[in-house]
């Protein structure tokens, strides 16, 4: 299993940290050892003074596939999670400056929150989907898949140019405006629609 992220794939959120626009999809991938699951705590990491939160809705692959078509794509999924795509920001930004890939930044234990999946057909509105991060009880991010620079499908169709999906690969679709660092005995919980899908804290 692979867990797919897309960078930079709403407009605000890519001004916010000063990042051009992009006209094709930034793809990174995590290894499946950065997973989080059931609620458990996120730890710290010892190598990193700035870990940032990135609400994301995730998609679900069930269906093997290379060179999918962009029409054909909503075959390949029928279930969204939210999670969060937890990232080192000062040893990213190191990176980037170095022309170094991001791995070490985003791919760390932990490092993939995710929520139980939920069918597309239980959504309100499936091509519209709102979600929200609320860290302490404030709400600090605020999105609508509507909003995204890369639709779902369209995602599919270009990582299957590369890499072929297979059952089980997850997809983060990327983060709206409002990143921020996250600290010890924060809680952090997470809405798709009006549904709670994670509720945990870090350690
Ligand atoms: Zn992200």
């Amino acid at each position: 299993m692979k867990i797919v992220c897309i960078g930079r794939n709403y407009t605000e959120h890519a001004r916010e940290l000063n990042n051009p626009v992009p006209d094709e999809p930034v793809v990174f991938m995590k290894p499946d050892s950065a997973l989080l699951l059931k609620n458990k705590p996120f730890f710290l990491p010892d190598f990193s003074r700035e870990i940032h939160h990135e609400v994301e809705v995730v998609v679900r692959i069930n269906r093997v596939g290379k060179h999918i078509q962009e029409r054909f794509a909503h075959r390949y999924y029928n279930e969204v999670s939210l999670g969060i795509d937890f990232t080192a920001r000062d040893l990213q930004n190191r990176c980037k400056k170095e022309g170094k890939p991001w791995e070490i930044a985003k791919g760390f234990d932990g490092s993939a929150v995710l929520g139980e999946f939920i069918s597309l057909e239980s959504m309100n509105s499936p091509k519209a989907i709102p979600f929200h991060l609320d860290v302490n009880g404030n709400t600090v991010q605020r999105g609508n898949t509507a909003d995204m620079l890369f639709s779902i499908d369209r995602i599919i169709a270009y990582v299957s140019r590369f890499v072929t999906f297979k059952i089980g690969d997850l997809i983060y679709t990327g983060t709206p405006a409002g990143v921020g660092p996250v600290a010890v005995n924060d809680r952090l919980e997470g809405y798709l629609e009006d549904r709670k899908m994670f509720n945990f804290l870090v350690k």
